[in-house]
């Protein structure tokens, strides 16, 4: 029986998903709406790691959508197996996914302006009145 790889149209070696910092800060929040603002890109996070993924095919792949230096393949490609693979898809449970650049200017409006929440003055006995 083929395996699924020649039934697919190589799906896992049309892009690059490069890891980068959590963004926490409204100036790391800036540049991952600029990463938003082009085509092909997308920005998620699984096990806690954000990534940002660029559509972009190998130039390595042939007409027929094989590799054409299956045998030097680079190491990441080896490691990649096809057990929940892209083609497979559904199996990826993304704590975040981001298409657009409003997407990412909403969660971080809610993201800062929880971090930023002044907690609430102490009531009662003890409380002082301020100057
Ligand atoms: S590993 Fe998955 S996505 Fe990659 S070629 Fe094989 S079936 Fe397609
Ligand atoms: S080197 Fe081969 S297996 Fe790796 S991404 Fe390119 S075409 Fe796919």
């Amino acid at each position: 029986m083929k395996s699924l790889c020649h039934r697919c149209p190589a799906a896992c070696c049309r892009y690059i998903a490069l890891p980068f910092d959590e963004p926490k800060d409204t100036e790391a929040f800036e540049e991952v709406r600029w990463f938003l603002m082009h085509e092909g890109v997308t920005v998620f996070v699984t096990e806690g790691q954000w990534y940002v993924s660029v559509t972009t095919p190998c130039r390595h792949l042939d007409a027929q959508s094989r590799c054409t230096i299956y045998a030097r393949r680079p190491q990441i490609c080896r490691e990649y197996s096809s057990d929940g693979c892209d083609y497979r898809g559904g199996d990826y449970e993304y704590k975040l996914f981001f298409t657009h650049p409003e997407q990412i200017v909403e969660y971080a409006r809610k993201r800062l302006k929880r971090k930023t929440k002044v907690p609430k003055k102490a009531k009662g006995k003890g409380a002082r009145k301020a100057k």
